[in-house]
């Protein structure tokens, strides 16, 4: 039997520890710092809008416990609005197949119970960097899992691969009951408001404790007028409170589907702000390698959902490497080229997501605007942030951008 070590019990490293188990063969330890309870009870942690082709992932490997109570997302809205607060476009996009999100403190503290009833064991501990070395001895292979915790300290920042070092926005998440469906489009979707330089907001139904709820997530430009949840100590409804008050300036139809609004609970608030960054993918402790995955290696901004998306795919990426590695020893060598294998799916997933939260490309923009009169640039559009390698033939490049609006809007180009 393999002894696979995973430390950090998030999307990443539950998922592979639970995809290992299945597959038998595997004697799979996970180390963490909470308990299932105290994940449960904890606070929020993302907005964790799952896009259909990672949920397929988790269908395919049992692991899709919530599909039944959780709302399906249908599509995308994104209106751009004006600094009057006024609606300057509207572009709605279906997806292929339909998103869904479960609060992560559901889901979770659910598969971390699971690795045990799997077979595995679940150690509770903080690891720190001095107990890798010892602890890395004991296993065939070590993965960190670790989110965006101390241990990234053991990966260093690949600046060919990241253009940002610092945050590019301040994010305020709140879970609310009681926002009112949009009028015109009734079906469950995700609708975001983006001002240019100023900011963006999410809304996205959910499945939280207390039942289906909204997500909310605001994405300031750091010291813009979007970014006022910073003093982090406000309880939940001042939270709301402001985010009502950003609505009724800035996007009114939005703040008047607030009305009703109310926190979830206590600890369904949640602040912060990072600078989107690649690592590089292998750590060295003492003679030993240790292979980073998730948010550890690709970083991305919250605000296009791709983190806990890219998490699946690199989980399930993995996966299939340990099996086809079989009995081999996992050498460096074979840890970058898992990474580089995933790096191919998340190279996307950072591109889109580092355009989106730059100044917006006029290419972009023209994009967007064939998108509010087109249902079919308007999908596309959406199929990208759920399908991100889909962009790589036309989004990026102004010429290649153009010469597919072209096909949508023959009359305007040129
Ligand atoms: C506000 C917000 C909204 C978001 N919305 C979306 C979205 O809509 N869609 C989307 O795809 N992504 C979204 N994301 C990103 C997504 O949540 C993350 O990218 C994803 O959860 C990362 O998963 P992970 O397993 O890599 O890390 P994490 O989920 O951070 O898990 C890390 C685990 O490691 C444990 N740990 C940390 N340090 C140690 C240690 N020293 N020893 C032991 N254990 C340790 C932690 O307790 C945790 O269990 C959002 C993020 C934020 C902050």
């Amino acid at each position: 039997m393999r002894r696979i070590l995973i430390i950090g019990a998030g999307q990443a490293g539950l998922q592979l520890a639970l995809t290992l188990l299945g597959h038998g063969g595997y004697d799979v330890t996970v180390m963490t710092a909470q308990t299932p309870e105290e994940i449960l009870n904890g606070r929020i942690t993302s907005t964790q809008c799952m896009f259909f082709p990672a949920l397929q992932i988790e269908r395919d490997a049992g692991l899709n416990h919530w599909e039944e109570p959780a709302p399906w997302i249908e599509g995308q809205r994104v209106t751009l609005a004006g600094p009057g607060g006024q609606r300057l476009l509207e572009t709605y996009g279906i997806w292929d197949a339909p998103a869904q999100s479960v609060d992560q403190r559901i889901k979770m503290s659910g598969w971390l119970e699971r690795v045990e009833k799997a077979g595995g064991r679940v150690v509770l501990h903080p690891v720190v960097t001095s107990d890798l070395e010892a602890l890395s001895r004991m296993y065939d292979l070590t993965l960190i899992a670790a989110g965006k915790g101390a241990l990234v300290e053991l990966f260093d920042r690949d600046p060919s691969r990241s253009p940002y070092d610092a945050p590019q926005r301040n994010l305020a998440a709140i879970y609310v009951h009681g926002v009112r469906p949009y009028p015109p489009h009734p079906t469950p979707h995700v609708r975001i408001n983006a001002v240019p330089g100023v900011g963006e907001t999410y809304l996205m139904p959910a499945l939280t404790r207390s039942g289906v709820c909204d997500a909310v997530l605001v994405e300031a430009v750091p010291g813009g007028p979007f970014d006022v949840f910073g003093d982090r100590r406000i309880s939940p409804d001042e939270h709301l409170r402001r985010l009502q008050a950003l609505y009724a300036q800035w996007a009114p139809w939005e703040h008047e589907l607030y009305v009703e609004a109310r926190p979830t609970d206590e600890f369904a608030t949640l602040y912060g702000g990072y600078a989107p960054v690649v690592r590089r993918p292998v750590g060295t402790v003492g003679d030993r390698h240790v292979l980073g995955m998730g948010d550890v290696v690709v970083l991305n901004d919250p605000g296009c959902g791709q983190g806990a998306n890219n998490a699946a795919h690199c989980a399930s990426i993995y996966h299939k490497a340990i099996v086809e590695h079989g009995d081999r020893p996992f050498t460096p060598e074979w840890m970058h080229r898992t990474f580089e294998r995933y790096w191919e799916y998340s190279q996307w997933a950072t591109a889109l997501t580092n355009t989106m939260i730059g100044p917006l490309p006029e290419h972009v923009q023209q994009i967007l605007g064939v998108a509010s009169m087109d249902d079919e640039t308007a999908r596309r559009f959406a199929r990208g942030y759920a399908v991100p390698p889909s962009l790589a033939d036309w989004f990026f490049d102004p010429e290649k951008a153009g010469a597919y609006l072209a096909t949508r809007m023959p009359q305007s180009a040129g």
